[in-house]
């Protein structure tokens, strides 16, 4: 998808090109279909090259830490949430945590920066029990391991998170 749009891009800039060179110069030289070959091999070999490096790099330099790590699992692209907008049309909410969240009447407060780990809505901790699934109520956090991985908040104590996990590892 984001590929396609990549090459209409890429096709209309080679076309302003080609349309400069023939009128500059009094010839058809350029013809479009070579544009659109042309545009198709452009962004296959530099998109693939960019994604490539990013990717690599990436894991190099962040590929031991958990929240990366985590972030890969819950299917972050660190190319492909870097492009645009116009390239991307994936929802903030999607780029930002993956999936949607749930449609509902209640519309959490701004300052409600965490997601449910099990339904993706907007909760104030992110250790709590959500409002809307309602995820944490039996004290099961599964749902939390298997999303951010073994990762405490920084947000609550020690002991907190070595009561939650010795919880999760019975
Ligand atoms: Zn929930």
């Amino acid at each position: 998808m984001i590929f396609g749009r990549s090459i209409v891009i890429v096709f209309v800039i080679y076309m302003t090109m080609e349309w400069a060179w023939n009128t500059a110069t009094g010839t058809s030289f350029w013809k479009p279909w070579e544009m659109a070959i042309s545009a198709v091999l452009s962004v296959a070999f530099f998109g693939g090259l960019a994604w490539l490096i990013t990717n690599v790099g990436m894991g190099l330099l962040f590929g031991g830490n958990p929240e990366y790590r985590a972030y890969r699992s819950t299917g972050g692209d660190p190319f492909f949430d870097s492009l645009p907008r116009i390239f991307n049309r994936d929802s903030q909410t999607v780029c930002a945590s993956g999936m949607d969240e749930p449609q509902t009447d209640f519309d959490p407060p701004a300052s409600w920066k965490f997601r449910c780990p099990r339904c993706n809505a907007r909760v104030q901790h992110r250790i709590d029990v959500c409002w809307s699934c309602p995820y944490g109520q039996d004290s099961d956090s599964t749902a939390y391991f298997g999303r951010y991985g073994n990762v405490k908040p920084p947000e609550i104590s020690d002991a907190d998170w070595a009561e939650i996990k010795r919880r999760h590892d019975v």
